[in-house]
């Protein structure tokens, strides 16, 4: 099916004639319109007197069905639509950084100030900044052969990205000329190339169909940890570079905010954060929290890195369906300048919810509850575009995809979290009942998964520590045992269990609500780096450790409790990254004077 939209896309062209269709139906977002001579599937049109922007989705003799990317009250029957021969585009180079787009790429900065509002119809905003200068610095020579995906030369685009001007699809032959080191606009030639066929113009910028995966070399085996600093999710269930994660999980349970989290801390070096479908405030959080934010490792803001996606629940629906094509075809490019991106999708149900929207309204054949029967493909033809590839150029990058599932009253067997659980290779599970313990994040450690954990492996072992593999699974399998010692305790009550199992559940505890439990919103534990986390693992189990040898030596757990080890496992989480190392390293041996002292007691 992907390839028969590529080949589609592909044979768009430039329409002969300035013939006009006219509208002959509107229904919602998707609207038809007859005499649309030479139209093709997946051509961007002009969609009445206003000039709308509109895809077409369908094409019958000489009826075109087309999905409307803005609002189409007021459309009356009869108003033109123009072909543009054009697939629907993103546009690509400096000045992405920063910018707040909506689904189709327009952006939402510039609209306002245009037109005062977020919504607005008609307006032809350019995506990108034509008249500002930026520093290109060659780095080809005239006589140089060069290919797809070379890069042509660098441009400081923010202090932190160095934007890769590359030579577009499809175009291979011997630079004829290349400007100097200099100040240019992405309007300007900045290199000329001879092919076989003539001579390419090579400008800053280029454009894309955002339905269609850019070019790359092989896909590769994800092997390195993308740190989230979130200890729940690197240490138990990681995501490697260039990997897919799911957030399935009921309202309020806190997708939003791990997305947040992601975005604001995990180590990609670019990050696309497509809001898609949820309220507009949480947007607007976004917008007011990420400019003011400090990148942990540069020191710089955090939008120096990202650019944001913004199509909230107020906004048409097929803008949505749209807007995580635009996002993947932005980390795409980024991805191929050699870059480690990270996307964030919130929500994946929403996205589905506008295709199923769509589909409705073209009376197709609905699927499982509603859904159009083409739901699995799209959702796997839009995750299979994450991966960690050689690229074009030679080198190597990598985009990770982490998308929200909030599927209705939490029920996970709906078509969109289960369609997504066979795609995806972490699940982060989301839970109503962690929520109402105030367990955050409320990812149910018996429920997720993690099918990186042998590729990440060489990771820990190299840049960490080589224990951390067989800690995790001793911890795992604490909380597995704390899990089926609360179904006997549930049934018999705590007293009948022996010593043992009564301390189990002290240790279990301890992990659940001093290392998985994680406040967001805390100027320390909002980010635990990976030393952190294995350090504070590996003391929590050398507790569980020490103390199950202590209850077997027949110290009785009451005496345990007294401990005051308890409190200083408690305070882990918020200590410092300047002070953690020494201050861990008195708990430990303060830990161990203790257990010591309650043997002598004995
Ligand atoms: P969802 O997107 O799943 O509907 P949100 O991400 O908006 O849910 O989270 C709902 C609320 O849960 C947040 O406003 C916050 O109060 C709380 N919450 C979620 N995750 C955390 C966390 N890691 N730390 C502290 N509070 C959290
Ligand atoms: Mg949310």
């Amino acid at each position: 099916m992907e390839e028969d939209v590529e080949r589609r896309i592909k044979s768009i062209s430039k329409p002969e004639t300035e013939e006009v269709g006219n509208i002959i139906r509107i229904a919602g977002p998707v609207v038809q319109a007859e005499n649309l001579q030479g139209a093709e599937m997946y051509e961007v049109v002009e969609v009445g007197d206003e000039g709308l922007i509109g895809e077409v989705i369908g094409l019958e003799r000489d009826v075109a069905t087309i999905q409307v990317y803005e609002e189409t009250g007021g459309l009356k029957p009869g108003e033109p639509v123009k072909r543009t021969g054009e697939p629907l585009s993103a546009e690509l180079g400096p000045g992405l950084i920063r910018q707040i787009y909506d689904g189709i790429q327009r952006p939402l900065e510039a609209i306002k100030s245009e037109a005062g509002d977020f919504i607005l119809r008609g307006v032809d905003v350019a995506p990108l900044d034509e008249d500002k200068n930026w520093r290109f610095v060659p780095e080809v020579d005239v006589g140089d052969e060069v290919t797809s995906g070379d890069y042509l030369g660098t441009v400081p685009e923010t202090k932190v990205v160095d934007h890769r001007v590359m030579v577009p699809p499809g175009v291979k032959g011997t630079v004829e000329e290349v400007v100097s080191e200099g100040e240019y606009t992405i309007k300007d030639t900045i290199a000329r190339i001879k092919t076989s066929e003539g001579v390419e113009e090579i400008k800053m910028r280029q454009r894309w169909p955002v339905r269609i995966r850019r070019p790359v070399g092989k896909k590769k085996a994800p092997g390195e940890l993308l740190i989230t600093g979130q200890r729940v999710l690197d240490t138990f269930f990681p995501l490697a570079k260039g990997g897919t994660a799911a957030i399935p999980g009921g309202f309020g349970t806190g997708k939003t905010v791990i997305q947040h989290q992601l975005a604001k801390w995990s180590d990609a070096d670019i990050v696309v954060y497509v809001g898609c479908g949820e309220r507009g405030n949480e947007m607007t959080e976004v917008l007011r929290d990420f400019p003011e934010l400090e990148d942990p490792r540069t020191g710089e803001p955090l939008m120096k890195r990202t650019i944001l996606i913004a199509n909230t629940s107020n906004m048409p629906v097929a803008a949505r369906e749209a807007s995580v094509y635009s996002g993947i075809t932005l980390a795409e490019y980024y991805r191929d300048m050699g870059y480690n991106v990270a996307l964030m999708a919130d929500s994946t149900s929403r996205w589905a919810e506008a295709l199923r929207e769509i589909s409705g309204r073209l009376e197709e054949m609905p699927g499982e509850e509603g859904y159009p029967a083409y739901l699995a493909s799209s959702l796997a033809a839009f995750y299979e575009r994450a991966g960690i590839c050689d690229l074009l150029s030679g080198e190597e990058g990598s985009i990770s995809v982490i998308g929200a599932v909030s599927p209705s009253g939490g029920d996970f067997s709906e078509p969109v979290t289960q369609n997504t659980l066979r795609i995806v290779q972490v699940f982060w599970a989301l839970d109503v009942e962690l929520r109402n313990k105030r367990h955050f994040p409320a990812v149910n450690w018996l429920r997720s998964y993690s099918l990186y954990l042998d590729s990440v492996k060489e990771w820990w072992n190299e840049n960490v520590n080589e224990k951390w593999h067989q800690l995790r699974k001793e911890s795992m399998r604490l909380l597995e045992k704390e899990s089926e010692l609360q179904e006997i305790v549930q049934l018999v009550g705590p007293d009948a269990l022996p010593q043992s199992d009564r301390f189990a559940l002290q240790a279990a505890r301890v992990i659940r609500e001093d290392f998985l439990q994680q406040n967001a919103f805390h100027d320390v534990d909002t980010y635990c780096d990976p030393e952190k986390q294995f350090r504070m693992i590996e003391i929590m189990m050398e507790f569980y450790e020490r103390g199950t040898e202590v209850v077997e030596k027949g110290v009785p757990v009451d005496k345990i409790m007294e401990m005051e080890t308890f409190e200083r496992l408690s305070r882990m989480s918020n200590v410092p990254s300047d002070k953690w190392e020494e201050r861990f390293g008195h708990i430990e041996m303060e830990m161990n004077e203790e257990f010591d002292s309650l043997l002598e007691e004995e």
